[in-house]
């Protein structure tokens, strides 16, 4: 017997958020007896890129139920400590941006004051010597982190690159095994309802109809139902994020298996390199302003390091944000609800947070218009702290030795990050609004890592004597150094743990 009023939800797109969405509905609402339905085309494919992700998505799959060494054979996953940025502060820098925080607090003060008064003080202030996380990156080693560190040096998280489409396959076996029905077939309507304005049905361009009384929309870019059908309307963001274009290529295997996702900053925009077990995913995004498309390939292509497997694939997109995420009895997941640009890989754990809010306020008992309201004001949050942090990759570079840097020097940025820039400079508080997806040493990472130092720092670091801090600081960089030394290389840890069959 069903104890909702959704009797039938369908899942519109059969990429990663559909699958995900599908997998989760499944799984957490199995008591409710909702028949789940998932339309999917072949023939338009989805988006096929996507493959790097934060550490948010090992909850996801613990949700689920998932064997972590199961997961990684079947999608060729290789492990991700953070992200490197090479030739973003200026050309020939390289930072990383690790899962972890830097160094230990010290008498409740945060420890990248410490680093702000020991870099007027002279002694060494590179936070990446006080990243247990960044040196493994840096040598090439994994380990997985102690359950119970030992000391706050030795904690840090972990996610994944993998191979996109097998994850959606993966998943798919998931949910079908739990009931969800596929459909194959191209939508070309959808139906509502007089009064209401809800979708009632969609039909397939061979005819056949499709019902349901709720609709998740993961039909990508193009938002069949949340933007094509309900008109939701959508926020523009590229006056702040230039970038609008994209060329991905697969190569070979890398010969250096990082743990860890490449960022470089190109001409105009910055390339990516992920590291899978079996190949490399490679990919320029770019203005096209500042850049054609002939030129964005040159540039892609000239800075491989194995060779290329595919033919290029070419992405255009609008930065923004879906005005709802819900409206009427539809609720948006994946690019459907708004894209950032992939530079700190957050739209998978968008996706993951999407699926929270709908599983959260699921509307067993009707839909009602204050949890609607709620759900599209956390998105709006969400998505924006994620915006203004990565408008300061751009806005923070010293470069400008092209047009698109020189643009980035001078454009406007939204007042909410001037004001945490601003904040930062002054004293070095790092301003958070509400939960924010990266937290306080994230943005340390990025201040740090274009050298924007702070003027001043919390007195209370004061506290410890000049020969006490340098003693403080030359023990944990001991630690973190020692400890790096021993792990294995990544390469030797997934052989050992976790190699997928040739
Ligand atoms: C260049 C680029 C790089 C990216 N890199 C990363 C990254 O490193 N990390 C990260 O987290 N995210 C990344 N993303 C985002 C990531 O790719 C997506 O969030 C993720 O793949 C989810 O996509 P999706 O399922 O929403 O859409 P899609 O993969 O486009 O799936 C849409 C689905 O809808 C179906 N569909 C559409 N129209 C119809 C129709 N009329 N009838 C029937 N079915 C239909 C399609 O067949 C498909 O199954 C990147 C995106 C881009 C563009």
């Amino acid at each position: 017997m069903s104890h909702s009023q959704i009797n039938h939800l369908t899942i519109v797109g059969g990429g990663t958020a559909g699958w995900m969405a599908a997998a989760s509905i499944s799984r957490q609402l199995a008591d409710f007896n909702i028949k789940i339905t998932l339309i999917e085309s072949e023939d338009i494919g989805t988006v096929g890129v996507g493959e790097a992700t934060i550490p948010s998505i090992r909850s996801y799959n613990d949700s689920l139920g998932i064997d972590e060494i199961d997961f990684i054979k079947a999608t060729q996953a290789t492990f991700k400590l953070g992200i490197e940025f090479r030739d973003w502060r200026e050309k020939g820098s390289r930072f990383f941006h690790p899962f972890a925080d830097y160094g230990i607090d010290l008498n409740g003060v945060a420890f990248h004051h410490y680093l702000a008064r020991a870099k007027i003080a002279d002694l060494p202030a590179d936070p990446a010597q006080y990243s247990f996380a960044t040196q493994l990156a840096w040598q090439n080693r994994f380990a997985q982190p102690h359950p119970n560190p030992p000391s706050p040096l030795a904690d840090f998280g972990y996610a994944y690159h993998f191979d996109a489409g097998r994850y959606a396959r993966f998943l798919r076996r998931y949910a079908e095994a739990r009931g969800v029905n596929r459909v194959e077939g191209k939508i070309a309507t959808t139906q509502h309802h007089p009064d209401s304005g809800n979708i009632t049905c969609v039909t397939l361009g061979d005819g056949r109809t499709v019902n349901a009384d709720f609709f998740v929309d993961c039909s990508g870019f193009r938002g069949l139902l949340i933007e094509k059908a309900l008109h939701t309307g959508y926020d523009d963001w590229r006056s702040w994020l230039p970038c609008d274009s994209a060329i991905a290529v697969q190569s070979d295997k890398a010969a250096e298996l990082t743990p860890y996702t490449r960022t470089t900053a190109k001409a105009a925009g910055w390339q990516w390199r992920i590291p899978l077990q079996h190949r490399t995913g490679n990919g320029y995004v770019y203005a096209s302003e500042f850049c054609d498309q002939n030129k964005a390939e040159s540039t892609l292509l000239d800075g491989l390091d194995s060779t290329v497997l595919t033919e290029p694939r070419r992405f255009q997109f609008v930065t923004g944000k879906r005005k709802k995420i819900w409206h009427k009895n539809c609720f948006a997941l994946g690019l459907a609800s708004g894209f950032l640009e992939p530079l700190e890989s957050t739209s998978i754990s968008l996706i993951q947070t999407g699926i929270s809010k709908l599983l959260e306020f699921f509307p067993h008992n009707g839909i009602n218009t204050a949890d609607q309201n709620e759900v599209n004001r956390q998105h709006a949050h969400e998505f924006e702290r994620i915006r203004d942090f990565i408008i300061l990759h751009y806005k923070a570079s010293n470069r400008s030795d092209t047009p698109f840097w020189q643009h980035c020097q001078t454009m406007n940025i939204p007042d909410t990050l001037a004001h945490k820039m601003e904040v930062f400079n002054s004293r070095g508080k790092v301003v958070m609004l509400e939960p924010e997806a990266f937290e306080r040493d994230s943005w340390v990472t990025m201040y740090l890592g274009f050298h924007k130092f702070p003027q001043d720092y919390d007195r209370r670091a004061n506290t410890l004597t000049s020969s006490q801090l340098a003693e403080q600081l030359e023990k944990m960089r001991n630690a973190v150094h020692q400890a790096a030394s021993q792990p294995l290389s990544h390469a030797d840890f997934i052989q050992r743990h976790c190699a997928a069959p040739e």
